[in-house]
């Protein structure tokens, strides 16, 4: 990939990462605020840990983007941003737009999804 192409997406990556952050930090003031104010009805109460369930879903969510994220970051640093994690192909231009921060090309993906893909570590 030329370095133009690759610092844009590093800036990408840069900007999508500070939102979710920004994002992660509302979410837990918001949970936090939810926690402080406890109702004696029971109705509210249910609604409350109904309110705290989904907050807690979504930024787990979040902090997953976050993590492929970061890692992703780390590929730019090392020069092997735009290749499959997993089988080396380079990942095609129009996928890295769309989720620049996936690791996989698109067969890899699909593998993934259907859970015949075994990550290997390190
Ligand atoms: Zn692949």
């Amino acid at each position: 990939m030329d370095k133009r192409k690759l610092k844009q997406y590093e800036i990408k990556l840069q900007e999508l990462r500070n939102m979710i952050l920004g994002m992660v930090e509302r979410t837990e003031d918001y949970g936090r605020e939810a926690d402080r104010d406890v109702s004696q009805d029971p109705a509210d109460k249910a609604s409350n840990s109904y309110t705290k369930e989904l907050l807690f879903s979504q930024s787990t969510n979040e902090r997953n983007t976050l993590r492929l994220i970061d890692e992703a970051l780390e590929r730019v640093a090392e020069g092997a941003y735009g290749e499959c994690t997993n089988c080396g192909e380079v990942i095609l231009q129009k996928r890295l737009e769309a989720i620049p921060w996936t690791p996989h090309c698109k067969n890899c993906q699909e593998l993934q999804e259907k859970g015949l893909l075994v990550e290997k570590e390190g």
